[in-house]
């Protein structure tokens, strides 16, 4: 069955502010969060994404500590497309389950500079829309997500927030409903406060 991937009803066609997830979503970043883990003697096929690190490394029996000496910030390079359109955001914000230092590191070495940027240090848990709509002054209604897991997916919806899917990672997975973006230059379309 095809999916819905038009705008809801009663939906504004544009939004005014555009949150990002960051792994899986601005930057193509398995190879590079599965490195330390694999470093550390963790089996690839154990490993999963978009979790808080501290949650991921519990489970498979890792040091948070001894994951972070082992990754190396801009290893993860960003999709293609993504600078340029980060580059046209007036107000942008980034909402991230990453390691905060890590996280806020990665956002200098790429010289993204979101108007807010939450990541899990941030959440004291797993990352949630409402902190970073709440700095940012705005209600979920003006706001599209995009994101590439479920969890997003999830926040987005408990803000009541657009969500659309970062369709170039092609570990992410559509469900009737999402606005599902092919490329992210897509995101453009759906924004009305663009340079
Ligand atoms: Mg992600």
């Amino acid at each position: 069955m095809p999916l819905d991937t038009s705008l809801s009803a009663g939906r504004p066609q544009k939004f005014s502010v555009c949150v990002f997830d960051v792994d899986g979503t601005l930057l193509d970043s398995d190879a590079a969060l599965l490195e330390p883990f694999l470093a550390l003697g963790v089996p690839a096929a154990e490993v999963t994404f978009g979790h808080v690190l501290a949650d991921e490394c519990a489970r498979l029996g890792i040091d948070v500590a001894d994951y972070l000496a082992a990754y190396r910030i801009g290893q993860a390079e960003p999709y293609p497309g993504v600078p340029e359109v980060v580059a046209r955001l007036d107000r942008w914000a980034v909402c991230s389950n990453k390691d905060g230092p890590a996280g806020r590191a990665e956002l200098d070495f790429w010289g993204w500079h979101p108007t807010v940027a939450l990541f899990a240090d941030d959440f004291g848990g797993p990352k949630q829309l409402g902190p970073v709509l709440e700095a940012l002054g705005v209600i979920g209604d003006e706001v599209l997500f995009v994101g590439d897991t479920a969890h997003d997916r999830t926040c987005a919806t408990a803000s009541g927030a657009g969500f659309a899917l970062a369709g170039w990672n092609p570990r992410a997975v559509p469900v009737a409903g999402d606005i599902v973006l092919d490329r992210p230059a897509d995101v453009l379309g759906l924004l009305d406060n663009l340079n």
